[in-house]
């Protein structure tokens, strides 16, 4: 009678079958821990078994278990600019219409889109009347931003000039500058809705000034520049400010009709068609 086999084979192929090998897997487990490379530590019992399975080699193993935690890293990394980002709309530049009748031009968008303005510190302006798409497109331009890894963040000119006075008067003025000045994409949008107090006005040219030719602004305004002395409440303050502002910059003049109410009047249309139909 032929004796049969007794060793069993362990059921998982990556599965340490000897003590030493139990300790060495434990010690890999450790040394992840350590390293805190949770994701990869996470996988490692997966990673294991595939790399016995395909028969990997010990590079590719290790290649495919570091990926895991490279990339768990970058959308950690990415959900945190996008957290700091504060974007207050979902708005992307993908689902921006550009046959709205705005006269966006969508090249122009596209170029910027790729972030390459963001190496040459040049500034965005955006000028339009309200509900054109201002603000869609510097959430998306920001959005954009965040992903591709630049510091991004979005405020309006109202919420900065309000957060600077605060500030001034709890003596944080110099780390609030240094806040506005970290950002690699900086949006202020609604420059113009709100009358800006003077001081609000200077705290707004501070932070321009400090960005100027170190990083990217994109600004938002109703206002045509010709009128920002008025709502800066001080003509040499908006001279200085739109002197940085525009030294290197794209100025994108929105116009057309509105899109809100473009949806509003296309909305009313259909109900008063639908109603003379009745
Ligand atoms: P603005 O900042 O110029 O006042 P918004 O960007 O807030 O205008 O636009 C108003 C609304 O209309 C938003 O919901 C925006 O997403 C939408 N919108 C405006 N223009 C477009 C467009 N060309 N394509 C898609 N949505 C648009
Ligand atoms: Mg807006």
């Amino acid at each position: 009678m032929t004796p049969t086999r007794t060793t069993p084979r362990p059921a998982d192929p990556a599965a340490p079958n000897t003590p030493a090998q139990a300790s060495l897997y434990q010690q890999l487990r450790a040394h992840l821990d350590v390293l805190k490379l949770n994701d990869a530590a996470e996988h490692l019992p997966a990673v294991l078994d595939a790399a016995a399975a395909e028969n990997l080699s010990v590079t590719a193993a290790l290649e495919r278990l570091l990926a895991i935690e490279v990339d768990a890293t970058a959308a950690r990394r990415l959900a945190g600019r996008l957290r700091f980002a504060c974007l207050p709309t979902p708005a992307t530049l993908e689902d921006f219409d550009y046959d709205a009748g705005s006269g966006v031009d969508r090249h122009l968008i596209e170029d910027l889109a790729t972030g390459r303005y963001l190496e040459s510190a040049t500034n965005i302006l955006m000028i339009g009347p309200p509900g054109v798409g201002k603000t869609h497109l510097a959430v998306g331009l920001a959005r954009k931003a965040a992903e591709s890894g630049y510091r991004t963040y979005v405020t309006t000119a109202a919420d900065l000039a309000a957060r600077c006075h605060r500030a001034a008067i709890e003596g944080r003025w110099a780390t609030t500058m240094r806040f506005y000045a970290g950002p690699t994409c900086l949006v202020i949008d609604e420059l113009g809705y709100l009358p800006l107090p003077a001081e609000g006005a200077s705290a707004l040219f501070q932070v321009i000034a400090t960005r100027y030719t170190k990083s990217s602004t994109i600004l938002t305004t109703n206002r045509p520049i010709t009128s920002w002395g008025e709502v800066l409440g001080d003509t040499t303050v908006a001279a200085a400010l739109l002197d940085r502002l525009l030294h290197r910059s794209v100025v994108l003049d929105i116009g057309g009709d509105s899109y809100r109410l473009r949806d509003h009047h296309a909305r009313t249309h259909a109900l008063r068609a639908a109603a003379n139909h009745v």
